[in-house]
């Protein structure tokens, strides 16, 4: 098998300790050899073993890509006017996630499939190598089914969330809608997904709607993960770490029990700060869930309504500037955590045996993605071994 050695890293991220500096593992001009689609070595430039191939990375800093967790792009539709009303104090009456789901299902399947396309491809751009996305704009057993089924053609991280809204078609019967979700619906969408999550809150689901989707998804084989406590206090995140949800996401309302479970519990803490900047709303207090020993990941939640950013490195520097996280802490979680938070062990991290999914920037620390906010600095990005990003002239 070929092997390329990129040597010349001015500071490489490996979250590995054992092969570096702090929770991050960092090494200073380093070298990382890929054979296959996967790491062979990581360590100092001066010890690096032959190669096939040599790419000289001229001082910049390298990072494990970005594993955003938690994401809905199977949707049609523009809420432009939504949000310019809202950040304009101009009332808007449209009907938020209803819209989406209205134009969902007027999409046709190459629609959906190419504003997917499209959005994972910027994601790719800005650094971001693994991609969980949902569906939950269909509402329907076929259109639920047809989004997810379209989704697994592009990401093994697949998560069906009939339980999203509760459908137009059944406003005043919210209990019919969670025997659809449970039945009908799961068994059409089962096969297509690794995870279950219901939207658990004020308006959605309340707690035992929620346990009811999520216990019947488990008992077909998927994980749970829940959106919980995003706009109010309520059971969502107990409720996840009492069935062992992989995360629970959002985590904006937390009372002391909340975070005392997240921290004794498996279930880890994706917070997403895009929703919040995105709405002017509070932001969770990662600092808070981290000193009480929870696991936090940071992802973009990429929506057409609350959250339109796919900029791993932009909700990094919300989350230091806004949330208490340290630069370090953020990097970690959009990258390790986020892998916990899908439970994977073969991405996030840039140590032998790991997927070679390794992002470099022009910049010679990796803080540089918080100091430097907004400003595209990724300029290389390999996924399983291949460079499907590359510099000008690189
Ligand atoms: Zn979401």
């Amino acid at each position: 098998m070929t092997t390329t050695a990129i040597t010349n890293i001015g500071c490489l991220v490996t979250n590995d300790p054992a092969l570096g500096d702090g929770p991050l593992g960092q090494i200073r001009d380093a070298a990382l050899v890929i054979e296959g689609t996967t790491v062979a070595w990581a360590g100092p430039s001066a010890a690096a073993p032959a190669a096939d191939r040599g790419l000289d990375a001229g001082g910049r800093a390298a990072v494990p890509g970005f594993v955003d967790s938690h994401s809905h792009l199977l949707f049609a539709g523009d809420r432009t006017e939504e949000f310019n009303a809202r950040m304009s104090g101009r009332p808007y009456s449209a009907g938020g996630i209803r819209t989406t789901v209205a134009a969902t299902r007027q999409a046709g399947d190459r629609e959906l499939t190419a504003t997917l396309t499209r959005h994972l491809a910027e994601m790719l751009r800005q650094g971001t190598t693994t991609v969980e996305t949902k569906s939950g704009y269909g509402l329907t057993v076929e259109d639920e089914a047809r989004a997810l089924r379209i989704a697994a053609r592009h990401t093994a991280e697949v998560t069906y969330l009939g339980a999203h809204i509760v459908a137009p078609e059944y406003a005043g019967d919210p209990d019919g809608y969670v025997a659809r979700v449970t039945g009908p619906m799961l068994d059409a969408c089962a096969p297509h997904a690794r995870w279950i999550d219901v939207f658990c809150e004020q308006g959605a689901f309340d707690g035992d709607q929620a346990r009811a989707v999520l216990t019947a998804g488990r008992a077909r084989g998927l994980v749970p993960r829940v959106h919980a406590n995003q706009l109010t206090y309520g059971p969502g995140v107990r409720l996840a770490v009492e069935l062992e949800a992989a995360s629970a996401d959002h985590c904006t309302h937390l009372t002391d029990a909340d975070v005392d479970a997240l921290a004794q519990g498996r279930t880890v803490a994706t917070l997403l700060p895009g929703c919040e900047f995105s709405t002017r709303a509070r932001y969770p207090d990662a600092r808070r869930l981290l000193d009480a020993g929870a696991v936090v990941a940071l992802s973009t939640d990429c929506n057409p309504g609350s959250s339109f950013t796919s900029s791993m490195p932009f909700c990094m520097a919300v989350a230091v500037r806004e949330m208490g996280m340290t630069p370090d802490e953020a990097l970690w979680s959009a990258t390790a955590g986020g892998a916990a938070a899908l439970r994977r062990t073969d991405i996030g991290r840039l140590s032998p045996g790991a997927r070679a999914d390794l992002v470099l920037l022009d910049a010679p620390s990796p803080v540089h993605l918080v100091y430097r906010p907004g400003v595209p600095l990724v300029t290389d990005v390999w996924r399983s071994g291949e460079r499907l990003v590359r510099s000008p002239g690189g």
